[in-house]
C-alpha cells in the first residue's frame, strides 16, 4: 500500500478513536509508528546518495552514465573530472555538469575527463 496512504489512515484511527476518549486505541496506534525506511539510513550516512526530490530523469541519467559514489580508479575521481561542480562550502557533496542532485566527490562514471 502506498506510506501516504498508510500515514492518513493511521491519523485518522488515531483522530477517530482519541475523540471517543479511548485512551488504549491512542496507544494501539502510537505503539503502530512506522519504522523509517531504509533509504533514510542511507541518506544519513552517505548525504551524496540521498536523491530526495531528484527529477526521475536525472536519476536515470546517473545510471546511465555508470555514476557510482566510489571510484574504481583513484586517480579518476568526481573532484578532478572537467565535469565537476564543486561542493558549497559547509557541504559535503558536489555535483556534475551532466545531471542534477548530489555527487561524492570520490564518486566515478563512464564521462570522466581530466581538467585541463
Ligand atoms: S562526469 Fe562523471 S566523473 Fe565527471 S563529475 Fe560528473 S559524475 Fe563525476
Amino acid at each position: 500500500m502506498n506510506p501516504l496512504a498508510n500515514r492518513r489512515l493511521f491519523l485518522r484511527q488515531c483522530l477517530t478513536w482519541g475523540a471517543t476518549g479511548s485512551t488504549a486505541w491512542l496507544i494501539a496506534c502510537a505503539g503502530t509508528k512506522k519504522q523509517p525506511v531504509a533509504k533514510a539510513t542511507a541518506a544519513a550516512t552517505d548525504p551524496c546518495s540521498d536523491l530526495t526530490g531528484v527529477d526521475p530523469t536525472d536519476v536515470q541519467k546517473r545510471k546511465s552514465l555508470g555514476y557510482t559514489n566510489k571510484s574504481p580508479l583513484p586517480d579518476s575521481q568526481c573532484d578532478n573530472c572537467k565535469l565537476w561542480v564543486p561542493a558549497k562550502e559547509g557541504k559535503e557533496c558536489g555535483g556534475c555538469l551532466l545531471f542534477t542532485g548530489p555527487v561524492n566527490p570520490e564518486g566515478h562514471c563512464t564521462y570522466w575527463a581530466p581538467q585541463v
